[in-house]
């Protein structure tokens, strides 16, 4: 590390769980982070901060005048412009020397594995069960660790999966075996989120990645974070595998990611 570098990062050197050695660990990280929204936007900002050394992006989307209560990646300026492009312009005015790739697509079962297999963790901020479930499945079949965040009105949720290492370590479908059937569960275009929520959400989604990549404290493997913001708590529940489990369980069926 140079001294611009050790400047930079010194905070994050000082804790003794990250040091130097965290700290080069996170500058050789690859992260993808699919959605560039509520949840994405902060994840982005705090992994970019951190000095992860690349960070890819994947969002279809465009930057609507309603995003900007809760995506503080983007400005009002840029309105219409692509969300990954706007989170790329953000990322590098904070930290130049994070390579930014950006995916201008919709992660689905088609280009998954492509876009997956190039990182060495995913965070998933995206925003309806169907993307949840592919990256879900492909992430297992590819070997890697998920965090997982997601968030409606006052209420978050947060894990991490890697299913794939085996033993106490359960997939997203352990927890939610099935997709919820089409308009069961409302979405924030339908029922609002608190912007602040999802600053909360993608900041914990960043810093558990970041806790992956260093090793630092416990893996959230196994365990599930339950934010209920309007009374301010913090649920912290058991997640097992489960055998039966149609993705990692003992007669696993699905061979291939699938939509939900
Ligand atoms: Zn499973």
């Amino acid at each position: 590390m140079d001294d611009s570098e050790l400047e930079r990062y010194a905070r994050h050197i000082l804790l003794p769980e990250i040091g130097g050695a965290g700290q080069a660990r996170i500058r050789k990280a690859r992260v993808l982070v699919v959605g560039a929204g509520g949840l994405g936007s902060p994840c982005l900002l705090y992994l970019a901060a951190a000095g992860v050394g690349t960070i890819g992006i994947v969002d279809d989307d465009t930057v609507d005048l309603s995003n900007l209560q809760r995506q503080v990646a983007h400005t009002t300026a840029r309105i219409g412009m692509a969300k990954a492009d706007s989170a790329r312009e953000t990322i590098t005015a904070l930290n130049p020397s994070v390579a930014v790739e950006v995916h201008r697509v919709r992660l689905d079962a088609a280009n998954a594995r492509e876009l997956i297999a190039g990182y060495d963790i995913v965070a998933d901020g995206s925003d309806n069960f169907s993307t949840r479930f592919v990256v879900n499945d492909t992430c297992y079949f590819l070997k890697k660790t998920l965090v997982s965040a997601a968030i409606l009105r006052f209420d978050g949720q947060l894990s991490t999966f890697k299913a794939h290492l085996g033993g106490t370590n359960p997939c997203y479908r352990c927890v939610f075996p099935e997709p919820p059937p089409p308009d069961a569960v409302p979405t924030c275009a339908e029922v609002g989120v608190l912007g602040a929520m999802c600053g909360m959400l993608g900041s914990l989604q960043a810093a558990e990645v970041i806790k992956e990549i260093t090793s630092a404290g416990e893996s959230m493997s196994g365990r599930l974070l339950i934010v209920d913001g309007l009374r301010t708590e913090f649920r912290m529940v058991k997640v097992r595998p489960d055998p039966a489990c149609a993705l990692c369980g003992e007669k696993a069926t699905i061979r291939e990611p699938m939509p939900a």
